[in-house]
């Protein structure tokens, strides 16, 4: 049975760092030795206001790392190349080089990132936030970080049309970097549309912390009041026949019956021959607020589709090639881009599921 711990916290970092500290003890329980070489993995994937919600909390990430120095390890933190720096004798390096890993079929030999696989520990450190894809993101999907650069968009293409085949993948990764502790930072959590800027900040006051990234998104939907099932990634864990809803909870795990979810709407349907049609002027899909889009071509840049164009003033969707992984809405930094279902889409789907 893989213990969770649950405490409650704030962002104040008089109190945050003894209750950080606390979770780690807990959770390292003397595994860790001096000079290990540890990775963080935080979640920061762009450039965001911590009261965003949208990237995990610096002040998470600064008492992790002091708990790991005063331990006499080596620390660096990975991820994105947009990122600020502390004041501690620690490494920010993005991550840059790959190597190939086998983690299993379908998917066969991946291209990781380098770090994720050569440092003796790695610790997750995601954020509880909602994805219109994958309904949230939290532990075990934030080792998807660990894919480097234009692979990750490549991944997205390749499996991403496919909720249950992209839940899978994530799955995989997560098994085969097997990150040591994760922490969920849910002190500030994103609910409604995320996983950008057009989800909506909401304060939870919980860090949840397990040995098991499985266990820790678990017990998160558990306090969500969620069927485990409802996670894509749980349903793959559990078509794999490997899901262990056993965990037992350290600490008190609020219920949080309120908490807005994403509407998942599929990614395709109708028979195939009409799916072109369906996908083009019936699913939900990334919209525009021309007024806030800068054409700062951070969505046209990354999106693995090339379904993202410009004029001189607008930016243009081609639904028909969209695959709706909703990377643009996770990447725009100026909350320009939200998902949205079309009306016919909507009476459509709930005549059809
Ligand atoms: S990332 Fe956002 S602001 Fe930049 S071009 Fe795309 S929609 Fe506009
Ligand atoms: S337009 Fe946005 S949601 Fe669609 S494929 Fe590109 S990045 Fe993904």
């Amino acid at each position: 049975m893989s213990r969770v711990i649950v405490r409650h916290a704030c962002y104040d970092y008089q109190s945050l760092r003894p209750v950080l500290f606390e979770m780690m003890e807990a959770l390292v329980d003397g595994e860790i030795h001096r000079n290990a070489r540890v990775l963080l993995k935080p979640n920061f994937l762009c450039p965001a206001k911590p009261e965003r919600a949208v990237l995990t909390h610096p002040l998470v990430v600064r008492a992790v790392s002091e708990y790991l120095l005063s331990k006499g390890c080596k620390i660096q933190i990975s991820d994105s190349p947009a990122m600020g720096s502390f004041q501690m004798d620690v490494n920010f390096v993005p991550f840059t080089g790959s190597v190939k890993k086998d983690i299993g079929p379908p998917f066969g030999e991946i291209e990781m990132a380098t770090d994720a696989i050569a440092f003796d520990t790695i610790i997750n450190l995601a954020k509880l936030k909602t994805h219109s894809q994958m309904l949230l993101t939290l532990g075990v999907k934030n080792m998807f970080g660990c894919i480097v650069g234009m692979r990750k968009p490549e991944w997205h293409l390749k499996a991403g049309v496919d909720r249950n085949m992209f839940a899978k993948l994530l799955v995989q990764i997560c098994q085969s970097i097997r990150p040591s502790i994760t922490i969920i930072d849910g002190i500030l959590a994103l609910e409604g549309q995320g996983p950008g800027r057009s989800g909506t900040p909401r304060q939870l006051n919980v860090l949840v912390g397990s040995r098991n990234p499985f266990a820790a998104d678990m017990a998160v939907c558990r306090m969500l009041c969620l069927e485990p099932g409802q996670l894509p990634t749980h349903a793959a864990l559990g078509s794999m026949g490997l899901s262990d809803d056993s965990i037992s909870i350290d600490g008190d795990l609020p219920q949080i019956s309120n908490f807005k979810l994403p509407v998942l709407a599929p990614l395709s349907f109708g028979p195939k021959r009409i799916q072109g049609f369906m996908r083009k002027h019936l699913l939900q899909r990334p919209v525009v607020d021309q007024k806030r889009c800068k054409l700062c071509g951070e969505c046209w840049n990354y999106c693995p589709s090339e379904a993202i164009f410009n004029d001189t003033e607008h930016i243009i969707f081609d639904y028909a090639a969209c695959i709706r992984c909703y990377c643009c809405i996770e990447l725009c930094p100026h909350g320009a881009l939200k998902a949205k279902e079309t009306s016919a889409g909507r009476v459509i789907r709930r005549l059809l599921f």
